[in-house]
């Protein structure tokens, strides 16, 4: 038996022995789903699964692993895309799935409090109940919880108006490794008080405590929403529609997503989802304002279409349409269906400058070396995000670390980043330096040792 195994066992039956059997399950009683994220590694069973239902819980299991120097992999919703929640077989996971409620909403000071494991969509739900808008928001919104978007630092779709996760909370409570519980449940716009230290967990992905409770920041309700698609010439064109509308209706711009020829045609022929235009395009648009009326995204468009911008555009005329324009985007969530080997996924930052050499050259590497692949580019550009994912229908296996090595080799040349949203987790590690220096590195490896000397929380993830 390994040493990892040896300590694994002593702190699962501390674990057992203190916390009863209702809150650490173990063996068959793990349900498979907590054996995987949706990153696309080999489901692995945990040695025993912690179902805290309260901030005490989740401070008591810490303290005990601690006290065995055993590693924990914190989970939420799981629909991770860099493999952050996915256990080792001597871990111990934590799920944050019983600790699901809001707790505030707070209409003098605009703010939602909410239990970590809450699904984002219920926070939707509670703003807009409330006449607020909750201002984070992504695919994975019926799935993904709060606390996970928090660890991730989440961007999504509406982020070039309400910005990332980072700019929406307000307060968090966190348990540290050791079990001690840290609370800032701050409401306060304004709050100079020392070290701004609950900005340290966001985007940690789990690697320096557990949030348990978060405050969230909510926005003016947004009362109408127009919603485009549009078939645009190139990235140059995409670029100056951006300057043209922030300038023409500012600060109603909610999103502004990019979907190249591939993505289309994968989404409307491969996914059969309906298509409101057709597939030949250089380049398609998905456009949403909060603008009152129909008529008032129709003039920006006429002039856009006068001035050669646009080549064709179709508008939501209700909310039924609106949602069919979405799925297109949103058939992300059908690549397991459709690359049954597994999907080599990006999500990388490129100066928007770049952006459309940068597509130009990865499809040129693509197509030369791996021309059976389908690779789908896509992204909140907006955000200089840009989605890439390789996959084959025929259901082959793609070489994933020479793909890798190669698309992040371009990334590095144009100056992007490996990661705009998804975070490092597992499967980015190796590559972090090609986005961080060292000094950078080094810096997160004294937090990190600040925090959580014993290295015990998602042990082997980000650094
Ligand atoms: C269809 C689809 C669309 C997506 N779209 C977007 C998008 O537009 N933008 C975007 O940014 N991401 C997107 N994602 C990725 C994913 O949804 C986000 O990363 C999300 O924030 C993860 O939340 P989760 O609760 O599922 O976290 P998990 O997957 O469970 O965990 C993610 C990481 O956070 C840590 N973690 C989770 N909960 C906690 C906690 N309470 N305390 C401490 N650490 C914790 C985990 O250890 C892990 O490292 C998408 C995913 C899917 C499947």
């Amino acid at each position: 038996m390994t040493e990892a195994a040896t300590i694994a066992d002593a702190a699962v039956a501390a674990l057992l022995a203190q916390l009863g059997a209702d809150l650490v399950r173990t063996g068959d009683a793990i349900d498979p789903r907590f054996h995987h994220d949706w990153a696309d590694y080999p489901a692995t069973r945990p040695k025993a699964l912690v179902l805290p239902r309260t901030t005490e819980d989740v401070s008591a299991a810490l303290r005990i692993c601690h006290a065995h120097r055993q590693g924990v992999v914190t989970q939420g919703g799981l629909t991770g895309l860099a493999g952050g929640a996915h256990p080792g077989p001597d871990d111990v996971a934590l799920s944050l799935s019983r600790m699901v409620g809001i707790e505030e909403v707070d209409a003098s000071s605009a703010t939602l409090t909410a239990l970590a494991g809450t699904p984002l969509e219920q926070l939707h739900q509670a703003a807009e109940a409330a006449g607020f808008t909750c201002g984070i928001d992504l695919g994975a919104r019926g799935s993904c919880t709060i606390g996970g978007n928090v660890a991730t630092n989440a961007g999504g779709i509406n982020v070039l108006r309400y910005g990332m996760t980072r700019q929406n909370v307000r307060g968090l409570e966190v348990v540290l490794a050791d079990g001690t519980v840290v609370r800032s449940l701050n409401k306060l716009i304004k709050n100079n008080t020392g070290y701004d230290w609950p900005q340290l967990f966001i985007g940690a992905e789990g690697t320096l405590g557990v949030v348990t409770r978060v405050v969230l920041a909510l926005h003016p309700p947004v009362r109408s929403r127009q919603t485009a698609l549009c078939a645009i010439r190139d990235f140059d064109a995409a670029l100056a529609i951006l300057r043209f509308l922030e300038q023409e209706i500012p600060g109603r711009l909610l999103a502004f997503e990019a979907m190249w020829p591939d993505f289309y045609r994968f989404a409307t022929r491969t996914a059969g989802i309906s298509a409101p235009l057709p597939g030949d395009a250089p380049l398609y648009l998905l456009v949403e304002t909060s603008l009152p009326d129909q008529e008032s995204l129709e003039a920006p468009l006429a002039v856009l279409l006068e001035r050669g911008l646009l080549h064709d555009a179709v508008l939501a005329k209700s909310e039924e349409e609106r949602r069919k324009l979405w799925a297109i985007r949103e058939v992300p969530a059908e690549y397991a269906r459709h690359f049954r080997g597994g999907s080599v996924k990006f999500d990388v930052g490129i100066p928007l400058g770049h952006m459309g050499e940068a597509v130009g050259t990865l499809r040129d590497l693509i197509d030369r070396n791996w021309p059976e692949a389908t690779a789908v580019f896509y992204g909140h550009v907006a955000d200089s995000n840009l989605h890439l994912v390789l996959g084959r229908l025929d259901g082959a296996v793609l070489p994933q670390h020479e793909i890798e090595d190669a698309v992040y080799g371009i990334v590095s040349r144009f100056e992007g980043s490996v990661s705009a949203e998804h975070g490092i987790g597992r499967s980015k590690k190796a590559y972090l330096p090609l986005s961080r220096s060292p000094e950078e590195l080094g810096l997160m490896r004294l937090i990190k040792g600040a925090i959580d000397p014993l290295g015990l929380l998602n042990p082997g993830k980000v650094l």
